[in-house]
């Protein structure tokens, strides 16, 4: 086959899939369980919960199982019939599923049921089954399944751990007001480009955590709101910049973002997490380069908000940290336009975890302290409060301060704090090009800014020493060990 254009036309093709994944239509349909374990309790009771009509078969019953056929159900029926099964009990059945022991009875269970036409799953005996139940993530209508094939079972419930956490609980709501509204709808929209950006538009709510709302089902969700209105702008915390540090909240936001304003800081992995279709504006701020001005970053989440869109203002860290979120607050307040504050993990929590430390070591400081090391003129700010940062007791975490630390060094020494004083330079802390280095506060002075691409933390203080950090560690390890040994 050719194309228009004359080139031969490759149609894509399927990677092999190692199952396929279906979704069955049990409601009112008979199913039936060979066994009476606790097993095919669990399994009886997930077909139930699909709509079948469940019937056991065995000679004698577990308790659960016992527990089960009793319990009111939402959702189909489980009937449990004392005796030996045959081969009549297939009849008419959609599946059948059977815990048993024995190479022998499993032979004799596939067998009949394949003589019936129905499918099978023997429970712990993969090879003998014509389907396999996935792990389940339940949002119905929506439902997702997890297979791995038999691989790892561990790394399914892993994987179905992650989407539980992904997928708000309001998407059941979201899905089941879309259903509803699914044939209007289409009425409405006649045009298909429309149509598509209502639904698109209903997909990042759902996704969004937000609680469903009769108003937020209507036709005019997926238009821009005629004068204005209905946007807002949602500041998120990107965290230091790996994305598996982003809150589940973050991702969400990200998920259902029309336009997303980010700083330099920002990497590209985590804009990845973010919606497909959502546009994506650099306006970066870095101490020493050029930067859009504040009054023209304020000024497009008014206009964009006033569009309709959902903003998000990304910004590396947490938005409250060294990010002029006050400023911006101020001006969305000013302009009435809504908003909400995701936070996210600072470069100094990063930075702690990196190094394995305590901010607040009891052995080693009563505060701690976040100080920016670039004042206006480019230097170190001129109204710091030199007498509390130089507090022995403190540990000291100054941002933006890649080009300052020279002189940092001389201010905390006139002083009074040591030459001695612990030091740790991170750069970059939790992405690739990642940077350590140890050194004394009198070092800092030979210091001369290291790695300035990258975004550089200065830390200072005693809990910075790798002497403190082993041995409180190992102390506090003994004894919870030894709590531990005593309980058990
Ligand atoms: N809101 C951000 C801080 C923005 S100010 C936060 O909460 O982390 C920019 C400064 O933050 C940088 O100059 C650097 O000092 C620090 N910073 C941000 N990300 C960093 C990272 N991944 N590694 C080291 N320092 C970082």
């Amino acid at each position: 086959m050719t194309s228009l254009s004359g080139t031969p036309f490759a149609p894509r093709r399927i990677a092999p899939l190692a199952k396929l994944p279906v979704f069955f239509d049990l409601q009112d349909k008979l199913c039936i369980v060979v066994g009476g374990s606790a097993a095919a309790a669990w399994k009886a009771e997930l077909l139930a919960a699909a709509g079948a009509r469940v019937k056991v078969i065995a000679e004698t019953f577990s308790p659960e199982l016992e527990q089960l056929a009793e319990a009111p159900r939402p959702a189909g029926t489980i009937a449990l019939v004392r005796r030996v099964y045959s081969a009549e009990d297939f009849d008419g059945a959609a599946m059948a599923v059977a815990d048993l022991e024995t190479e022998r009875e499993i032979a004799l269970f596939t067998g009949l049921a394949r003589a019936a036409g129905v499918p099978t799953n023997v429970v712990d005996a993969p090879g003998r089954c014509d389907f396999q139940f996935g792990s389940i993530v339940n949002r119905s209508p929506v439902v997702v399944g997890i297979s791995t094939n038999g691989a790892a079972p561990v790394l399914a419930q892993a994987i179905r751990a992650r989407i539980e956490v992904l997928l708000p609980a309001a998407l059941a709501d979201w899905a089941r007001a879309a259903k509803r509204v699914r044939r209007s709808i289409g009425n409405c929209f006649p045009n298909p480009r429309r149509r598509r950006a209502f639904w698109e538009a209903l997909a990042a709510r759902a996704l969004s955590g937000d609680p469903v709302s009769p108003a937020a089902v209507r036709p005019d969700l997926g238009r821009p709101p005629p004068g204005g209105g209905n946007g807002s702008v949602t500041f998120v915390g990107a965290g230091p910049g790996n994305p598996e540090l982003l809150t589940v909240r973050a991702i969400r936001a990200l998920q259902a973002a029309d336009v997303i304003l980010f700083d330099a800081l920002v990497t590209d992995e985590i804009l990845d997490c973010a919606r497909r279709e959502a546009k994506r504006l650099l306006i970066g701020k870095r101490g020493y380069r050029r930067s859009c001005r504040q009054d023209d970053i304020n000024e497009t989440m008014v206009k964009l908000a006033r569009r309709g869109k959902h903003v998000v203002r990304l910004k590396g860290g947490d938005p409250s940290i060294f990010a002029r979120l006050g400023e911006e607050i101020a001006y969305l307040k000013t302009h009435g336009i809504p908003f909400e504050i995701v936070p996210g993990i600072t470069a100094a929590s990063a930075a702690a975890a990196r190094l394995g430390v305590s901010l607040t070591h009891r052995d080693c400081a009563r505060s701690v302290r976040i100080t920016t090391g670039h004042g206006r003129a480019g230097g170190l700010p001129e109204d710091l409060d030199w007498a509390g940062i130089a507090d022995p007791k403190t540990t000291n975490m100054f941002y933006m301060a890649g080009r300052t630390g020279k002189s940092l060094a001389e201010r905390l020494l006139q002083n009074g704090l040591p030459a001695a004083t612990p030091v740790a330079v991170v750069c970059a802390v939790t992405r690739p090009q990642e940077e350590v280095i140890h050194m004394e506060l009198g070092d800092l002075l030979e210091w001369n800014g290291h790695s300035l691409s990258e975004p550089t933390l200065v830390c200072v203080g005693g809990t910075f020493s790798l002497a403190v950090g082993r041995a409180a560690a190992g102390r506090d390890h003994a004894r919870i060990s030894t709590q531990l040994v005593a309980q058990l």
